[in-house]
């Protein structure tokens, strides 16, 4: 259930399914350090190992207000993209920035891949690309245009028709669709308590850690329940929560998402699913289905989205999704239709009205990434990195990318601000048929 206060947590699926984990103690007293880096998502956790690298000398703190994994980094659908798809086609006057986009997305999927390896972190790590399919309209249109981006851009990819599909994915409900080479899978709570717990020995984690205020100034200073932080150096991982210490208010918000898991399949059923033995489906209509077959037998699949203002859905409100979840799966894989869900879950990502994402320093001393709009696992971890390197007094070419994210368009303030994220969260579903 999700537990009340600023930062809700609650039972979700992709936690549940790990042994325990010792948490790190809250943060009490008063500290004076060099860098602190507030949020231990995929973005907090990339910058704080890069920092560490960077200053082998310095002490970076890094402040969790819940425990690791139970943010969007633990509880996403688990794709690590490293190419990423844009609705309503791409004119050739944009190609450039998606190579840019494309790029930083490389970047993290090769961080994480070395990170993985490096401190061999047991989070089902399978590098084999996805699928994105279409069974609509509308998602069929989208194909097209995904063909065309892919060729201009020279992406390794191969077309699949719905024969070819339904023998790989053991779904006939696909009508066209196209695997992407690049791009890998994971159990996305397992790849952050990894990297959480292999975090080189001059990083110093606290969960349970909320940060309720920062205040400006040389240097500036964090409060929190019980503690007091001066840092020469903050950075604020802290994706759409970032507006709650008054921060992108008027530029970041948040979209809830849901899914559902089933229990693990037996061999039989397992059989009724195509021949890969496991895959990940990304629909080609921005308000569509993301399916998965897990490492472990189960199908996972999201295919709700909605404006709730940043909180994750009730134990009441995830149990009326599950209906939504139970009609995608079942539209997919009819010969399940008997598989029972194991478990349901929310999450919560930060949107930009315009889709873009958010990087640099905010105010002397501080600095920002964060806000990447459902596709942030890989490209979190290069903003994340190259944050460090930037606030550092680095340049690289990974830093220019992040530097030339187009400026957030702005966000009207509440209660205008609800209408309009209703709208804007309602409007990805136009057209979206049996692609949900
Ligand atoms: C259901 C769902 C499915 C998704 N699927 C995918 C996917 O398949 N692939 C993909 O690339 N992306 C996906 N995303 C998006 C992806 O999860 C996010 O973009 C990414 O995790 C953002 O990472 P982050 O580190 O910036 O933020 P987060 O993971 O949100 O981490 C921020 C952390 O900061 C902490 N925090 C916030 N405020 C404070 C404070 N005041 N004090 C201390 N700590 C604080 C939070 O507790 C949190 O742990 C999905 C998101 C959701 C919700």
């Amino acid at each position: 259930m999700a537990s009340g206060g600023d930062f809700p947590t609650d039972r979700h699926g992709w936690a549940e399914l790990l042994p325990e984990r010792r948490a790190s103690e809250p943060l009490r007293g008063d500290h004076r350090v060099a860098w602190a880096v507030i949020g231990a998502g995929v973005t907090g956790l990339a910058c704080a190992r890069r920092l560490a690298a960077l200053h082998p000398d310095q002490e970076i703190l890094l402040l969790e207000a819940r425990l690791v994994g139970q943010g969007a980094s633990g509880r996403n659908s688990g794709f690590a993209v490293a190419v990423s798809q844009f609705s309503g086609g791409v004119k050739p006057g944009e190609l450039d920035n998606c190579r840019r986009i494309n790029r930083i997305n490389r970047a993290g999927l090769d961080l994480l891949r070395a990170q993985v390896a490096d401190n061999a972190i047991d989070c089902q790590w399978r590098e084999d690309g996805f699928y994105h399919t279409a069974a609509d309209r509308k998602a069929l249109a989208e194909h097209g245009h995904f063909l065309r981006y892919l060729e201009a851009l020279e992406i390794a990819h191969d077309p699949l028709d719905a024969g070819a599909l339904a023998a790989r994915l053991g779904s006939a409900h696909y009508r066209a669709g196209v695997h992407v080479h690049e791009g890998a899978l994971l159990q996305p709570a397992a790849l952050v308590r990894g990297l959480a717990d292999s975090l080189p020995a001059n990083v110093r984690l606290h969960e349970r850690s909320p940060v309720l205020a920062i205040e400006k100034g040389a240097p500036p200073t964090i409060r929190l329940a019980r503690g007091v932080v001066r840092a020469d150096n903050v950075i604020l991982a802290t994706n759409y929560e970032a507006t709650k210490l008054g921060f992108l208010r008027r530029y970041l918000t948040a979209s809830t998402l849901s899914g559902s898991f089933t229990r693990v399949l037996n061999d039989e059923e397992l059989a009724t699913l195509g021949s890969a033995a496991e895959w990940g489906v990304l629909s080609l209509h921005s308000g569509g289905a993301t399916v998965r077959l897990t490492a472990d037998r189960r199908i996972c699949l999201r295919n709700t989205a909605e404006f709730s203002g940043g909180a994750l859905l009730s134990e009441a409100q995830l149990a009326a999704r599950q209906a939504i979840h139970r009609a995608g799966f079942e539209r997919r894989f009819p010969q399940l239709a008997h598989v029972p869900f194991e478990f349901a879950w929310s999450g919560v990502e930060g949107i930009s009205r315009n889709g873009t994402n958010f990087f640099g320093r905010k105010a002397d001393n501080i600095y920002l990434a964060g806000g990447y709009n459902g596709s942030g696992v890989s490209r979190g971890t290069a903003f994340g990195t190259a944050l460090a390197d930037y606030a550092s007094g680095g340049r690289s070419a990974l830093i220019e990318d992040c530097l030339a994210s187009a400026p957030g368009a702005w966000i009207p303030p509440r209660p205008i601000l609800d209408i309009g994220a209703f709208l804007t969260v309602r409007s990805r579903f136009r057209g979206v048929g049996l692609d949900r």
